[in-house]
């Protein structure tokens, strides 16, 4: 892995995250993370990092968000022995259901988790942006559980690519605001986004999808997620009697990989393997593993790596996963791999489609396209490693991707 011009003490980085220490007091993780935001930015988020440590481990909130989790979300998600699958991979493979959660992924424990932060806040409405649009979906939900307005900003060439999760947003409550400025995808709603919540710091709170964007909020959404890693850990030690020797996942921004990779961090017969996608091939353009090929740099508020030309402008990045086709990925990863705790791959479009087949035909499970690239990736392991212990992080079911998949691997067949 390359990073240009950082140096980095792997050693001592390595025993201070094994200690836990990261994010530092200032929202660091080493080098990356932090906030970097125009002035105008600040209080707000000064006001939002307040209220998280007065909230986030008060024993009510706790005691609120558990209860979401458990009747509105349903949590725990199961922990299921891929039996089929184990046996044509020579491997011991278990599937972390997020498929199972509300509304079809990991992203609403986020949602639920953010939302009944702003509540306590004292936030009257919520504005989010999306790409995919799948954590619009998971916020307009959010919202309506809990009775606040959401407004979400969603670029109009998304808006055309992703017609069904507008619905689903609408149906839920959520105003849908086109936008039209920019290259008119995530980048252009994000700056809109931002915008409104400026313009109203006090009663507005600003909902992020994933491990990404300014300090306190690569923290905000690990300690959400983590219920995933914290529930796996304790499945895996109840049903297979044994940690896994490999916890694999997917990442974009990196929100459910942290959430499943964070818990076992400390526990070093544990490796981890996060998946990039890997696209078409290594050009540019071709896709969008950030970590992979990715130089450090700033995006979305905080110093991460991303996918960018020597000039700093942003990359186009492609993936046969929405989820996925983002150009930088969350902080946190970017330490991880530094200092090598995590190993990070590309997952190719056409590896991830074979594998979700795979996971159909063997198991009776649609996976998300994001997710297949996390069973391409341990299927990889299985072969080098016959025999292990494989954590598959499922991190959402596979129905809304009928239209690509009708395009991909059902062409002619159908
Ligand atoms: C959004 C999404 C992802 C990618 O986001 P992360 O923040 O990296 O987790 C992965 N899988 C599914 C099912 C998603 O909806």
């Amino acid at each position: 892995m390359r990073i240009e011009g950082l140096k980095i003490d792997r050693e001592a980085l390595l025993a201070q995250a094994l200690r836990g220490a990261f994010p530092d007091a200032r929202g660091r993780y080493g080098p990356f993370g932090g906030r970097y935001v125009p002035e105008t930015l600040v209080p707000a988020l000064d006001r939002l990092e307040a209220g998280m440590r007065a909230h986030l481990h008060e024993p009510g909130f706790r005691a609120e968000f558990e209860s979401e989790l458990r009747t509105w979300v349903g949590r725990p998600t199961p922990l299921t022995l891929a039996r089929e699958l184990s046996r044509r991979w020579g491997a011991e493979v278990w599937l972390k259901r997020e498929d199972l959660a509300h509304t079809g992924a990991h992203k609403i424990n986020n949602s639920i988790g953010q939302a009944l932060l702003a509540k306590r806040l004292g936030a009257k409405r919520i504005v989010a942006e999306t790409g995919a649009g799948q954590h619009g979906v998971a916020t307009a939900a959010a919202c309506a559980r809990l009775g606040m307005p959401c407004v979400v900003y969603m670029g109009s060439v998304d808006m055309e690519r992703q017609a069904p999760n507008v619905g689903r947003m609408k149906l839920l409550g959520a105003e849908v605001v086109p936008v039209t400025s920019g290259d008119q995808t995530l980048r252009a709603a994000i700056d809109e986004a931002l915008r409104d919540w400026v313009s109203d710091p006090d009663g507005t709170y600003y909902l992020i999808g994933s491990a990404i964007g300014p300090h306190p909020y690569p923290y905000l959404v690990r300690e959400f997620q983590s219920v995933i890693g914290l529930e796996a850990r304790a499945q895996m030690l109840g049903q297979a009697g044994a940690l896994p020797d490999v916890a694999v996942a997917c990442v974009g921004g990196g929100s459910n990989a942290i959430g499943l990779f964070h818990p076992f961090v400390k526990d070093l017969g544990v490796k981890l393997l996060g998946l990039e996608a890997g696209g078409t091939g290594a050009g540019l353009g071709e896709n969008a593993a950030s970590i992979a090929y990715g130089t450090p740099g700033v995006l979305q508020g905080c110093y991460s790596l991303l996918l960018q030309d020597p000039h700093g402008q942003i990359q186009e990045t492609h993936s046969v996963s929405a989820g996925l086709d983002y150009p930088g990925v969350g902080p946190e990863h970017a330490l991880l791999a530094s200092i090598g705790r995590v190993t990070y791959e590309g997952a190719g479009d056409d590896e991830s489609l074979e594998a979700l087949a795979e996971c159909c035909q063997a198991e009776g499970i649609l996976p998300a396209i994001e997710s297949a690239h996390a069973f391409a990736g341990a299927k990889r392991f299985a072969r080098a490693n016959p025999g292990s212990r494989i954590l598959i992080g499922l991190s959402g079911r596979g129905d809304k991707d009928m239209p690509t998949l009708q395009r991909t691997l059902l062409k002619g067949r159908l």
